[in-house]
């Protein structure tokens, strides 16, 4: 581990790169971290370590739907860490509410989400009995299902999902714009 202010190298040695400052011919290290030299490319950086947090409400996630029941899906995620940080989470399932799919009612889920589908998904709480995602806003939603008849990835067109491989056409709570 390298601390701030530890020379690095001298300037005509190496190249400063990131978390490196220069004073008077010689490299120090302007942050704390792991000393990162590129023998090739003649130059010394410091990188920071990763910071590890726990979940919270607000992270985005990708969620495979598990299970789903009458009022409540069974989701297995995956948080999405932005970079330079790592998401612990102590359990990977998660509850997705039918009241959590889009804005308004939904009587079924299966209009909606189906089993296998991955989802977009952000933490909406998190509670003593789980955590809880929604997929309601507009940019959250299904990023990848497959056909119910031949397994083919389904590819969104329009306002609903079509099978390239048998034309199969199914409704699916899809995820607008670009996926994260
Ligand atoms: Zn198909």
């Amino acid at each position: 581990m390298i601390l701030p202010g530890e020379f690095l190298a001298t300037s005509e040695e190496s190249v400063g790169g990131q978390g490196t400052f220069e004073e008077e011919g010689k490299l120090f290290a302007a942050v704390e971290g792991k000393q990162v030299a590129d023998n090739r490319a003649r130059s010394v950086s410091v990188a920071t370590p990763t910071v590890v947090r726990p979940l919270a409400a607000g992270d985005y996630a990708y969620a495979l739907v598990h299970d789903l029941y009458e009022s409540v899906a069974l989701m297995e995620f995956e948080p999405v860490s932005r970079k330079g940080e790592r998401i612990a989470s102590h359990n990977n399932y998660a509850y997705l509410r039918i009241s959590e799919i889009q804005r308004g009612y939904t009587e079924h889920f299966r209009d909606f989400l189906r089993i296998g589908d991955v989802v977009k998904a952000r933490v909406k709480e998190i509670t003593s009995l789980g955590i809880y995602l929604t997929i309601a806003d507009s940019e959250l939603g299904v990023v990848k299902s497959h056909c119910a008849r031949c397994k083919a990835e389904l590819e969104p067109r329009g306002r609903v999902m079509v099978c390239p491989a048998c034309g199969n056409k199914e409704q699916r709570k899809m995820a607008a714009g670009q996926h994260f």
